[in-house]
């Protein structure tokens, strides 16, 4: 990695304009190279043709247009494809495209690991190793786009249509950062995905979901998964902080929540913990009011959790009971099961590898145990 030079990835358009005044250039140049880095995903300076020559060379010497580094793709049958990414000082995060028929949404990590430690969560309880920067999200979205060919990309016609933002992490823990990269993802002349097909999933850190709303107007996906206090304070430990009535007010006020952009909960179904008819009814009671609509997530088991997913027939019950009170609650259909699309587990997979591989090695004796 070239320490030197400063990546354009990331900067604000405000940052990139201050760069090129720095280097003494006109403001306006910075948005030609907006439309070059974001709009064409153009990574070779020399090619950006509308720009002077001897202001290519000058770019090329002191910047550069780094995207993540990519330690595995994965491609699955279904068309979902997952990268393993390596960020600065060898950090990893997951990103994944989950294709649909018409558009696809791409998921991208804002923290790699997560201080939150919810119970049900393989990233939870992984050590929290640090923030994500806003170049390290958009390098998410870029990296997708190569891989994709999707360079440039009439809106409406491409496949990277949607992002969300649910990968590992918790966003509203790193708002700043996932703030300034949502800018620059939602910027009309550059990668140019609209507000309105951006979610951001939150386990509820109350007080940023008002800044949110108001600040970037973004689609809301709150992970609920208990119907009472006592429930969801054992299985998210942010509950004792922000309990369930701040949540659900913070979610009435939403800017923007209304039936056409309503609040998604997510529910994560856990057998004999928050799946019983009764558990349903509660739910539908305590989201009155709210232009709401459910998504129901079959639990994916990880080496060593406590919680087994919900059998079929109690996920349609569930299911069954929010319809009939009026709300949608598809279950979601478990994609890319062979590439491993579940939070956290190509990381550990990857993780778990090399640890063998390591105590491989050392067993041979060509390597010492430190
Ligand atoms: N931190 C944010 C976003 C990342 S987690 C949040 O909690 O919302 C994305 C979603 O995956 C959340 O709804 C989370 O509760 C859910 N999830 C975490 N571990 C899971 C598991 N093992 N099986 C199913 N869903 C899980
Ligand atoms: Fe963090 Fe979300 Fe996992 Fe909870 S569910 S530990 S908030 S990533």
């Amino acid at each position: 990695m070239s320490t030197a030079k400063t990546n354009l990835i990331g900067l604000s358009r405000d940052e990139l304009a201050a760069f090129l005044t720095q280097m003494g250039e006109k403001p306006f140049r910075a948005k030609q190279l907006w439309h070059w880095i974001y709009f064409r995903g153009e990574t070779d300076f020399s090619r950006m043709t509308t720009l002077a020559k001897d202001f290519r060379i000058r770019l090329a010497e002191t910047c550069s247009l780094e995207r993540p580094g990519v330690t595995t793709e994965l491609r699955s049958e279904d068309k979902s494809r997952k990268w393993l990414l390596k960020f600065d000082q060898g950090h990893e995060a997951e990103c994944v495209f989950i294709p649909e028929d018409d558009r696809g949404a791409l998921c991208v990590s804002s923290q790699v690991g997560c201080t939150l430690t919810c119970k049900f969560c393989h990233t939870g309880t992984q050590l929290f190793v640090r923030n994500l920067s806003a170049a390290e999200i958009v390098g998410q979205v870029m990296v997708a786009r190569d891989s994709y060919g999707e360079w440039p990309a009439p809106a409406g016609d491409r496949l990277l249509s949607n992002i969300v933002v649910m990968g590992m992490g918790e966003p509203l823990m790193n708002y700043d950062e996932v703030a300034k990269a949502l800018h620059i993802i939602m910027d009309g002349e550059g990668i140019a995905i609209s507000k309105r097909k951006i979610t951001l999933s939150t386990s509820g850190v109350v007080p940023l979901i008002r800044r949110c709303g108001e600040e970037l107007g973004v689609k809301l996906a709150i992970s609920l998964h208990a119907v009472t206090d006592e429930l969801r304070n054992e299985i998210m430990p942010i509950n004792r902080k922000y309990p369930l009535k701040e949540l659900l007010a913070a979610c009435r006020e939403y800017p923007g929540a209304d039936n056409a952009r309503r609040i998604t909960f997510e529910y994560v179904m856990l057998k004999d913990i928050n799946d019983s008819p009764a558990d349903a009814r509660a739910l539908a009671k305590l989201v009155r009011g709210i232009p709401a609509k459910f998504n129901l997530i079959p639990f994916n088991p990880w080496p060593g959790a406590i919680y087994e997913c919900s059998t079929p027939q109690a996920m349609r019950r569930f299911s069954g009971i929010l319809n009939d009170a009026g709300y949608s609650a598809p279950i979601r259909q478990p994609r890319g099961r062979d590439i491993m699309a579940a939070c956290g587990q190509l990381r550990s997979a990857t993780e778990r590898e090399r640890l063998s591989r390591h105590k491989a090695r050392i067993a041979e004796g060509v390597e010492d145990n430190h």
